[in-house]
């Protein structure tokens, strides 16, 4: 039986992943669980909008109610922003199998309504639990549709009932050692750009550590690397779509909506500006249409790189959009040609440099008074200080979803 689960967590605690690995231990299963990350730009999603899914065998309504049991024990159903979804399937044609990995694809990338999951549900005679809203039934029937042609694994530690809410403790040199061991298997265990240590989320119960790896070996081996300073309750290792770019397809921007997540080719047709908060933004034109993008100031040092960039430039931009229609916030960039820049040095004369007469007024020689128009002025390129090729946001800001450029190229993967 297959069974789907989204938005047990509020903002304060619980994390649905923890019940799915409540589950695994009390129901087995023979595969890893997944954990599915789905379109981050919905606003009302709770913190980093994962579902999860797991197949068990049999098919009983014991189990059905251990699982709702569960929910209702662990989920934070008072909190009215928490609208858990729970769904079953008891097998899965492959009619359906289709169906439902088309779902899991719209709700990867776009907004989905609560009545498109209704439908699919029905199609594939999916027994659907609406807690709250049951805004959760989209996440969890795409975390059983979502089938994953590229993949990474998360090894997720669990804290002690008993730490909850208390500081993490970590000892950064295991985690530095780990890194250097086993970095590119594993990734975003540091930021390079602070130094910060990224697999103990800050305030992130009941979660101490979470380890991304390309296998579940890979991610064993770092585990047994890292040394924490907490006693850990348990560890789950699942599989998911995070590290893939899942959520991103090539659009056109006159047929963008609110929330999609997207690749975009154009050239730059707004210099970049800075707005309030740091945050840099330049114009892009595909010919359909024109669009600001935007590098939030969270995403530091890849935003010297947008600031950079100059009418002409011809680029690729990854990123999603937010509830103003006209911004898009890059996680990628791609820079396919780099707009050649000169200035206007005035030309020689007595074997020295003429001096500019004033704006639109030519040249004149200090030395025998000689004058030149304008267009005698010579043009010198403006090293632009860029090279072409791909920069992403740093580690620390980056979507769970958005593929790190140490992983393109791999398995034949690549978002260009
Ligand atoms: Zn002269």
């Amino acid at each position: 039986m297959f069974i789907g689960i989204d938005d047990t967590d509020s903002l304060d605690g619980m994390c649905t992943t923890y019940l799915a690995a409540l589950l695994v231990e009390k129901l087995g299963t023979t595969n890893y669980p997944k954990l599915i990350r789905l379109n981050p730009n919905i606003p009302w999603k709770t913190r980093g909008n994962g579902a999860v899914s797991l197949e068990v065998d049999g098919i009983s309504d014991k189990i059905k109610e251990i699982v709702l049991g569960y929910v209702r024990e662990y989920a934070r159903i008072d909190d009215e922003n928490t609208n858990p979804g729970v769904v079953f399937l008891e097998k899965i044609n492959q009619k359906n199998r289709k169906l439902l990995f088309g779902f899991y694809k719209k709700t990867v990338s776009r907004l989905v309504e609560i009545k498109e999951a209704d439908k699919i549900a029905e199609l594939v005679n999916a027994e659907t639990h609406k807690f709250n809203n049951g805004r959760g039934i989209v996440g969890a029937l795409a975390a059983v549709g979502a089938e994953l042609s590229d993949k990474t694994y998360e090894l997720i530690a669990y804290r002690k009932q008993e730490n909850y809410g208390k500081k993490r403790d970590i000892d950064k040199n295991s985690v530095i050692e780990m890194n250097r061991i086993t970095y590119p298997e594993t990734f975003d265990n540091i930021d390079p750009e602070t130094g910060g240590i990224l697999i103990a989320p800050r305030g992130y119960d009941p979660i101490v550590y979470g380890i991304r790896g390309e296998n579940p070996e890979i991610l064993k081996k770092a585990w047994g690397m890292i040394k924490p300073l907490e006693d850990v309750e348990r560890v789950q290792i699942f599989e998911t779509n995070q590290g893939t770019d899942a959520h991103l397809r090539n659009k056109k921007i006159s047929g963008l909506k609110t929330y999609d997540c997207v690749i975009l080719k154009g050239y730059v047709n707004r210099n970049p500006f800075v707005i309030e908060g740091g945050h840099i933004l330049f114009g892009l034109s595909d010919g359909t249409g024109e669009i600001d993008c935007a590098g939030y100031r969270q995403t530091g040092n890849f935003r010297d790189i947008i600031k950079g960039l100059v009418v002409g430039d011809k680029v690729i931009v990854y990123g999603g959009l937010g509830k103003y229609p006209n911004t898009l916030n890059l996680e990628k960039i791609k820079i396919l040609r780099l707009e050649k820049l000169f200035k206007i040095e005035p030309p020689l004369c007595c074997s020295k440099r003429m001096t500019s007469a004033g704006r639109e007024k030519g040249f004149k020689c200090r030395k025998c008074g000689k004058r030149l128009s304008d267009k005698f002025g010579i043009a010198k390129e403006i090293p632009r200080g860029m090279k072409l090729g791909f920069y992403d946001v740093p580690p620390r800001a980056r979507r769970h979803l958005s593929m790190p450029l140490v992983r393109m190229g791999r398995n034949g993967v690549c978002s260009a």
